[in-house]
């Protein structure tokens, strides 16, 4: 597994259209470094402490993403430097967000999770709910978050036919949310496991993790 390879693999592959966000978590310094020499300079984890060490460690025209779940009471700690939140889901969060993006003087981005998988374990929430979100009064006073788009994960299964209906089912809720909110232009799903129909789908930025990095322990 040689991730320089991987990195460039990746880049042949996806079109050129399709953002790619290498997901490092619990991978050491040594080998986010590797797939930076390789020209790759976005990398998501899932744990604000993590990220946060690394990126005090690392190059710093990296953009960090945030793609895990995120407690309310840390978002201070990665206000200063994350580039995109993947998983928000409530008004909540999104005004906690907003609190230090105002602190650190600038606005941060963040994406919807719509909860599109079959299994009660994930996270997410529903189109109706998020529209809900976006049209209240409470989230257009909000003048340091930005929504820039979706993000979803698909049924953990061998069953393609599941996950692309999963894919097709967020992209439609996406080009909806797209006539309706301005802002709205990231689509965030795909892995490992179901990038390429992601892809297919309508994604245009996926987040590989042992594809590129190795399987983790
Ligand atoms: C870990 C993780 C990934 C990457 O998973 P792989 O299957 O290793 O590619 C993508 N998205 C989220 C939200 C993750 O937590």
């Amino acid at each position: 597994m040689d991730i320089a390879d991987n990195i460039k693999r990746f880049q042949d592959e996806l079109p050129k259209d399709v953002t790619l966000i290498a997901i490092s978590k619990t991978k050491p310094p040594e080998d986010i470094f590797a797939a930076y020499e390789a020209g790759q300079r976005q990398f998501g984890e899932n744990k604000i402490q993590e990220m946060t060490e690394k990126w005090e460690k690392l190059p710093k025209d990296i953009e960090w993403h945030m793609v895990g779940h995120v407690q309310r009471n840390k978002v201070k700690y990665m206000a200063p430097y994350v580039s995109l939140i993947h998983a928000v889901d409530s008004l909540k969060l999104l005004k906690e967000i907003n609190k230090e993006a105002d602190k650190n003087g600038h606005c941060l981005d963040c994406l919807l999770q719509i909860k599109i998988a079959e299994e009660d374990s994930k996270y997410g929430i529903s189109a109706e709910e998020a529209k809900e979100i976006l049209d209240s009064e409470e989230f257009k006073r909000l003048d340091h978050v930005k929504v820039k788009g979706l993000m979803g994960m698909a049924t953990f299964t061998d069953d393609q036919a599941q996950v692309k209906k999963e894919f097709e089912h967020l992209k439609s809720v996406f080009d909806d949310f797209k006539k309706e909110y301005s802002n709205m232009n990231i689509l965030s799903m795909g892995m490992s496991g179901d990038y390429k129909i992601a892809v297919d789908s309508g994604s245009n930025m996926v987040r590989i993790g042992s594809e590129i990095f190795g399987e983790r322990n």
